[in-house]
C-alpha cells in the first residue's frame, strides 16, 4: 500500500512542485488570489476533478469534486493559497494548498475502488476574511463526513490541537479639533479616548485567563502635534480558547472602550474589520488515524500542536469532523509569518514533509472509505462535541 502510494506520488510530484513554486513566486493577498486559484483549478481539472468556479459567489474560491458514482463517504481536503503583505508566503499557504491537492488526486484511486466522493475546497483569505467562515455559514460542510488540512511548520509533524477563537475589533473614537496651544479647551481629544482605552485594557489583563490574548495597535492617532485630533482609531484582536469565552472577553474589551469614550467626551463606533473565527475542535478519532498513518511511515514522534493562533478552520470544525495537523518544512524551528518561513516552503525538506503529510492524508481517507465502523466512531465523537458547544 505504502509502496504503491509512493509510486503514484512520484508520478505527480513534478506537477505539485511546479504548482508550489509558481504560487510561491506569485504571492497574492486574500480574496485576490486569482493566479493561484487558476492554477489550482487547472491541475485538478487535469486529474479529472469537476470544478465549481466562483464557489458561493467568492471569485477566488472553488470546489473540486471527484466521485465514483457509488455511494460512500464524502471526504474533503481544504486548500489555502493566500499570502501576507510584504513577506509573501510567510505562512506557507503555497505548499499547504499543494499538499491538499496532492492528497485529493491520490485519493481518487481509492474512491474508484471503495465508492464515495473526494472534494478539494479552494478556500481564500485564511489570513483575513477567511472564506471558510462564509462556506461554513452557507452549509457547505454540513454533509461532509470529514475535513482535513495539514499546515506547514518548523521541524516536526504535529497532531491537530486547538486554535483560538478570535474577533477582530476596530474602535473609532471621534472628537473635535482645536489649536492644541491656542484654544485647547474648545477641543475634544479623540487620541485621549484611544489612550484611555489601552490603559483600561491593560488593567483588564490581570483578571483574564491564561488563554486570553488581547493585542492592538493605534492605526490613526492624529495629524500634527499642534492639532487636537478629532479622529483616532485602534484595531484589536481578542482571542480566547473557546468561542463562548471569546465572546465574553470581547464584551469586556468593548466596555473598556465605552468607558474611555465616556471619560474623554468622545463618541465611539465599534465594528469588525475582519472575520470572527471560531475555535478549532479537533476530532480525536480522525486525528488518531492521521497519526497512525504517520507512524506507519516510521514517524514516531508527533507532539500535539500548541499553536495559540487562530484559523478559519475553526468554523469548519463546528460543522463536520475536522483535523488541522502540521508537517515540517525544515530541520529547525521556524518563526511563522517570516521571510525565512516562506523560503523554507520550497526547500528539499519541505518536499519531504509534504510527501509524508500527503501520504498520511490519503491513507486516512482510505481508512474511512474502507472501514464503515471508524466513520461511525468519528461521527459519534463529533455529535457529542457539538452538544458541548451549545
Ligand atoms: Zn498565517
Ligand atoms: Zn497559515
Amino acid at each position: 500500500m505504502l509502496e504503491n502510494l509512493s509510486k503514484k506520488y512520484n508520478e505527480i510530484f513534478s506537477d505539485l512542485k511546479e504548482l508550489n513554486e509558481y504560487i510561491y513566486a506569485n504571492p497574492e493577498l486574500g480574496r485576490k488570489e486569482f493566479k493561484a486559484c487558476k492554477v489550482h483549478k487547472e491541475i485538478l481539472k487535469k486529474y479529472g476533478f469537476k470544478i465549481t468556479d466562483n464557489y458561493i459567489g467568492i471569485e477566488t474560491a472553488y470546489l473540486a469534486e471527484y466521485s465514483s458514482g457509488k455511494e460512500g463517504p464524502k471526504i474533503a481536503y481544504l486548500a489555502e493559497y493566500d499570502a501576507l503583505p510584504e513577506i509573501g508566503h510567510g505562512c506557507g499557504h503555497n505548499i499547504l494548498g499543494t499538499t491538499s491537492i496532492g492528497a485529493g488526486i491520490l485519493l481518487k484511486e481509492y474512491i474508484d475502488k471503495f465508492g464515495g466522493t473526494v472534494y478539494v475546497y479552494g478556500t481564500p483569505a485564511e489570513e483575513t476574511f477567511g472564506a471558510k467562515v462564509d462556506m461554513a455559514e452557507a452549509g457547505c460542510f454540513d454533509d461532509i463526513d470529514v475535513a482535513m488540512i495539514s499546515h506547514p511548520t518548523g521541524k516536526s509533524h504535529e497532531r491537530s490541537g486547538t486554535s483560538q477563537a478570535m474577533e477582530a475589533l476596530q474602535f473609532t473614537f471621534k472628537g473635535k479639533t482645536a489649536h492644541a496651544a491656542g484654544d485647547p479647551y474648545n477641543g475634544i481629544n479623540a487620541l485621549d479616548g484611544v489612550i484611555q482605552f489601552f490603559n483600561s485594557v491593560n488593567a483588564l489583563r490581570q483578571q483574564t485567563k491564561n488563554s486570553a490574548r488581547i493585542h492592538g495597535i493605534i492605526s490613526k492617532g492624529g495629524e500634527a502635534a499642534n492639532i487636537i485630533p478629532d479622529l483616532a482609531v485602534a484595531n484589536f484582536y481578542v482571542r480566547e480558547a473557546t468561542t463562548k469565552e471569546m465572546i465574553k472577553l470581547s464584551e469586556r474589551v468593548k466596555n473598556c472602550a465605552k468607558g474611555a469614550a465616556l471619560a474623554t467626551g468622545t463618541t465611539l463606533e465599534i465594528e469588525n474589520y475582519e472575520y470572527t473565527f471560531k475555535h478549532l475542535v479537533t476530532n480525536e478519532t480522525l486525528s488518531n488515524l492521521y497519526v497512525k498513518n504517520l507512524n506507519l511511515q516510521g514517524i514516531e514522534d508527533v507532539p500535539m500542536s500548541d499553536s495559540t493562533g487562530s484559523s478559519d478552520c475553526g468554523d469548519v470544525s463546528h460543522h463536520c469532523p475536522t483535523i488541522h495537523s502540521y508537517f515540517p518544512i525544515s530541520k529547525c524551528e521556524l518563526t511563522g509569518h517570516s521571510i525565512e518561513f516562506a523560503k523554507a516552503s520550497i526547500s528539499e525538506d519541505a518536499y519531504k514533509g509534504m510527501k509524508e503529510a500527503i501520504t498520511a492524508l490519503v491513507m486516512t481517507g482510505k481508512d474511512i472509505l474502507e472501514n464503515k465502523e471508524i466513520l461511525k466512531e468519528i461521527k459519534e465523537e463529533f455529535e457529542k462535541a457539538k452538544k458541548e458547544l451549545n
